[in-house]
Order: C-alpha cells, then structure tokens, then sequence
C-alpha cells in the first residue's frame, strides 16, 4: 500500500475504535431502544430490525419530565432571547448567559450527583430544539458541554468529575475543546501542541497555539490535545496524543481576540495560547497516549444533536415562511397558491422530519445500555443536517424574495448561521469519508474469506457468485422481512418498504464488487468512497422515518397521515437516488463520469486556473 493508503487506512483503523471503554452514569432511559449499531450491517446487505424497529418509545413519565424541562426554557427562547442584537453586537449579554444558567443549561448532560440535569441523550435531543432557535447560544452550549466538558463525563476519574463537573455544570466555569491548530484542522493526528513531562514528573509542561477555538475567550477549563513521549509497545519512544483537563489559573494560557465571523457571531471564537503552562499528571484525562480517542469518542458522542437542533430551526422557519407565502400577492393570487412555492415546503418538512427520525433513534441507540458504536449513525445524521440546514434555509429565503435578502429579517442570518454546520464537528468531506471507510472496513472483516476465495479463482464461489449476479440481472424480489407475517413496517409504509429492502440488498452486493474490485486502495477511491456513504445516509434516513411513521400509525397520533406522505416521498426519491448512485459505482457503466471529472479538475489545478478560452476570443 502507498503512504497516503497507509494514511488512510490508519485513519479508519483508529476512527473504528469503539467508545464501549467508557462509563457514564446518567439518568436511566425508559425508552426500548435498540441495543447495537445498525449502520454497519447494511454494509452486508442486512436489516438488523430489532436495532430500528420499532421506534423508541418514550414512557409517560419521561415524557412529562422531558416536557418540564422544555417548558421555561422555551418560554425564554421566545420571550427573552434577541437573536438579532446578539448578532449584531457579536456577543451574547451577560444576562441571557446568566438566564442560561439558571436553567441548568450548562450541565444538561452532567449527571445529577455533580449537580447537572444528568439528561438522556434523548432528552438533550428534545431540549436541543429549542436550544437552536438561537445558534450563536446553541453553538455556545454546545461547545461546552458536547465537547468541552464531554471529556471529563466520558473519560475523566472520579476525582476530575468531582473537582470540575459541578461548577462546569452550573456554568461558574465555562469549558472549551481545543483540538484545532494552524496547520492541523482535518487531520487532527498531525497536531504540534506538545506537553513535556517536567524532571519531577509531577506537571506536563504545555506549549502550543490552538485555532478556531468556541469559548476560547471565556472558557476557564479547556480540553486540550497535546503530543507527548509515551513508551510504545516494543520498548521505543513514540510521540502520541493526550488529552489534558487545563485551567485558564495555570497560568501562560492567553487567547486572540474574537473572530469577525460570517454566522454565529454571538458564539466567541479565537484562538488560545499555552505558553509553559504546567498542568498537574494528575489532570491527563483518560491515559496518556490516548487522546486521540478521547477526541473521536468526543466528537463521535456529540454530532447527534445537530439533527434535532437543525429541525428545531427549520420547523420554527416552515411557519414564518407559510404565514409570508400565504398572504404576499403577486400575479393577484397568494405565493402559496404557486407549484413552485409549494413544492418548496414539501421539500422543507420532508428534511426537518428525516433529521428529526434519525436525531431520536440515534439518540436512544445511544442510551442503550452498553453504549454501542454508533459513531457511523452520528455522523449521518451530522452530514444530512447541515446539508438539510443549508438547502432548506436557502429555500425559505427564496420565498421571502428580496424581503429575505436584507438584515431587517432574520433569514439572511439563518442562511449565514447555518453555513458553519458543515465545516466544524467533522468536516462532511472527511465524515462521508469515515462513514464509507468505517462500514467498508466492517464489511471486509466478514467478506474476506469469501473476497480471498474469489480472487484465488475458487471454482465454487465463482459459481455461485454468478448465478447470485445473473438472478440480480433478471431483477429479484427482495424480502428482508421489513413486512409481511412479522413484519415491522406498517402496510401503508410498504413500498417505502420495499424500496428499502431492495436498495440494501444491491448495496450490499456493490459493497462486496467493490472490495473485490480495489481491496484496500479503496481509501484512496474518494469518489467511489462518497457514492457509498451517499447511500448510506440514504439507506438509514429512509429506515428511521419507516421506523417512526409506522409507530405513529400504530399510535393512531394526530396527523399520521401527513407523516406517511413525507416518509413515501423520502423513500421513493431516495430509492431512486440509491440506484442512480449504485450504478455509478459500476466503473463501466455510462453514468459514471470520474475519469473524465478527475481529468478536468486535474487540468484547472495544473493551472491553477479557469483554462477556456474566454468566448469572445478568436484563434487568430
Ligand atoms: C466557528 C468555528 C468554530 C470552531 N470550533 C472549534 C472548537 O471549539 N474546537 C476545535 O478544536 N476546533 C474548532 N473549529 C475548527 C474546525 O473543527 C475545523 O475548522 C475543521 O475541522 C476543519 O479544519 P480546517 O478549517 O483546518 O480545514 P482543512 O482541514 O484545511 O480542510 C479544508 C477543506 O478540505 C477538505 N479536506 C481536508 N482533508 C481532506 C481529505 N483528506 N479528503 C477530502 N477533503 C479534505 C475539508 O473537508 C475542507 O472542505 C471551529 C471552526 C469554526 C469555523
């Protein structure tokens, strides 16, 4: 394999790491959630449908907690927060932060014994809707506690919890992640951050300057990542990565002042500097050389929530937009009277119920008990919020016309807020990149028996492997067992059904052509590698609204209806998606264009330049 192979591979080999290592106590769930990871086993062509189905129940009590929770911090959202001052001023009052506070926002997920709410992931699903109503206060929050203070609850001794969570919770403290540096951003493994160990061994001496850091100005406990010397398995020093719980009161911890950013401009971003700081051994978090999984674990725990943030976002904006298209006149008839601005909302509520499916099924994989790898499952719901945010603000604001275009409203900031979505937590390059690398590399474990067989020219395998390919050529029926006798899927759902199981099953007949076709340069197929986690994303999206419209028909809940016909269109748009995408990852089929994209582009970046002739130019 190549360097860069070897980079990727290891890239994947170390993202694969499962976060079962790590304990957090935290309210039991009621819920009856799934208890493994789903994501992976499509990779083989299966339905694991005791993960998906059916969909997570909440129980009366939970509900009326959850419920408890959202109502004042709602009320404050709505009544208090002024999202276009703290936009235009860049910074969030000292009084909404105060606010915050006092509803125990800076410790949702801290568990009640540190003195934080202790919240379920799914309850800090539900709170995160209302929480995204504003995104500088969102991204605030988040930064400190899905990755500032997340480390300590995951990964942090008893001692740490107890010296940090409580005043963490309460918000006394604030917390920020410091992973990104000037030249390491997507590849965080290359960070140059070093902590010496001092001649006493009693402190690590810190010494670095990290980026793009959200509260690095107010935070007073920083997770920091750090190169140091470890001693490695066969007895030589190697430098690896640490995670370190630091205090602002360490001393040599400065941070640049804030970023003039193009959204979120409430949240505060700079960078921090650590000059000698000595941080006490006692403060590693988790072992040392074993930051780089503390960080993955981190940010892989965190990503859910984007989905019901998102939705939060877009359900609030579905009725601002409704209400302006159903009295702005033109032609002398109402905008919502037009296909076109229709078709608009249509598209609005079937992404806001696709990220809401797959926030709270996510949500509950993650509270089952024994904590799964579910770090594929986030990262979908991550990669199809953002995108989801962007398309659907852009949409909204398409309605509004040139009333959308002007800071009088909020919809340019929106579309300004959103755009961050999908550049932090995981650029959606890199994450489809691991949602791809991941499920590939699951699938290889169990298919290589089989990939050797064929490759040495077994006879058998061959055969069967042919006459498994002419049955697909003559079209199959497809039965996963999504209905029928035990079936899970409702009947009004069963050609979403259908359409689902048939996808899963060429995806993983594609899945298995594909190892065969590159083994392991796979990593550097990033075209190939998009399509299929395209797929996947597909492939989950269409399972969790399956999964919840039959709950909801099941339930008889108001409005089922109208669940029915976003999860029947998202199904059957996705389906047909799924198999354009499928066959161009058949390198020989017409839709495949990659030879001559990557030919194009490899012309412009030569030239580093447009290269047509301009059209008014003459040849001589
Ligand atoms: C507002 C804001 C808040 C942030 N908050 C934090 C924080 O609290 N803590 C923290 O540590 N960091 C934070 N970040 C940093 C953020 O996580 C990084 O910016 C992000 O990881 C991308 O790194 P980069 O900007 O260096 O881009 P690069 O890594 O240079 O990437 C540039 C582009 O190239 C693509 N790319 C890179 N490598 C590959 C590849 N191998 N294959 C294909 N495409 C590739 C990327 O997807 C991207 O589109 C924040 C950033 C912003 C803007």
């Amino acid at each position: 394999m190549s360097g860069r192979g070897l980079f990727w591979g290891s890239v994947a080999a170390r993202f694969c790491r499962a976060p079962a290592a790590f304990t957090v106590s935290r309210r039991p769930l009621l819920t009856s959630p799934p208890s493994r990871a789903f994501a992976k086993e499509l990779f083989l062509g299966k339905i694991q449908k005791k993960e998906a189905f059916p969909f997570p129940e909440v129980s009366r009590d939970e509900l009326n907690e959850i419920n408890q929770f959202v109502g004042p911090v709602e009320k404050f959202f709505t009544e208090e927060v002024d999202s276009r001052k703290i936009d235009q001023e860049g910074k969030i009052p000292d009084e909404t932060l105060e606010k915050l506070k006092s509803l125990g926002l800076f410790g949702m997920q801290v568990p009640e014994e540190y003195g934080g709410l202790g919240l379920s992931n799914t309850m800090y699903a539900r709170l995160g809707e209302v929480i995204g109503l504003d995104a500088s206060i969102a991204v605030t929050l988040a930064a400190h506690q899905a990755i500032g203070l997340k480390g300590i609850i995951l990964a942090g001794s008893k001692e740490q919890k107890a010296r940090y969570l409580p005043r963490l919770a309460s918000g006394e403290h604030v917390a920020a992640f410091c992973l990104t540096e000037p030249a390491s951003g997507s590849d965080a493994a290359s960070i140059r951050t070093r902590a010496t160990l001092s001649a006493d061994k009693r402190h690590y001496v810190l010494n670095g300057s990290k980026v793009w850091i959200t509260n690095g100005g107010l935070a007073s406990v920083f997770t920091v990542f750090a190169k140091t010397e470890v001693v490695d398995s066969d007895g030589s020093m190697k430098d690896k990565i640490t995670a370190f719980i630091v205090e602002r009161d360490f001393g040599g911890v400065t941070n640049g002042k804030p970023e003039d950013k193009m959204g979120i401009r409430g949240s505060n971003t700079c960078e921090v500097h650590f000059e000698n700081t000595r941080v006490p051994v006692e403060n590693v978090l988790g072992e040392v050389g074993g930051g780089f999984k503390v960080a993955m674990n981190i940010l892989n725990s965190g990503r859910f929530s984007m989905g019901s943030t998102v939705a939060g976002m877009l359900k609030k904006l579905i009725g601002m937009t409704a209400e302006y298209a159903c009295t702005r006149k033109q032609f002398n008839r109402n905008l919502s009277e037009f296909g076109l601005i229709q078709e608009k909302f249509a598209l609005m509520a079937q992404k806001a119920y696709v990220m809401e499916s797959m926030a709270y099924l996510t949500a509950a994989m993650l509270d089952a008990p024994g904590f799964p790898d579910c770090s594929i499952e986030t990262a979908i719901v991550k990669v199809f919020s953002s995108e989801g945010a962007w398309t659907c603000v852009s949409e909204a604001l398409q309605v509004f016309g040139s009333s959308g275009y002007v800071r009088d409203h909020p919809y340019e900031r929106f579309l300004r807020d959103s755009r961050i979505l999908l550049i932090f937590e995981g650029t959606n390059e890199i994450l489809r990149m691991y949602i791809a690398l991941t499920g590939l590399q699951h699938a290889g474990r169990i298919l290589t028996a089989r990939v050797k067989e064929l490759k040495r020219g077994n006879v058998t395998t061959i055969m069967e492997t042919v006459g498994q390919r002419l049955r697909d050529s003559l079209g199959r029926t497809v039965d996963l067992g999504l209905t029928g006798k035990l079936g899970v899927v409702h009947p009004s759902l069963a050609d979403g059904a259908h359409k689902l199981e048939e996808n899963v099953y060429y995806f993983g007949r594609s899945v298995e052509s594909l190892l065969l076709r590159f083994g392991k340069t796979i990593v550097e197929e990033q075209l190939v590698l998009k399509r299929v986690a395209n797929v996947l994303i597909n492939l989950y999206a269409m399972t969790a609204v399956l999964s919840r419209a039959s709950r909801s028909i099941r339930l008889g809940l108001r409005d089922h209806d109208h669940e029915v016909l976003l999860a029947n269109i998202f199904c059957s748009e996705a389906y047909h998606q799924n198999l354009f995408t499928l066959s161009q990852l058949d390198k020989h089929s017409p839709e495949n264009l990659d030879e001559l994209v990557k030919k194009v582009s490899q012309q412009i970046l030569e030239k580093r330049a447009y290269i047509c002739t301009h059209p008014l130019d003459r040849a001589s």
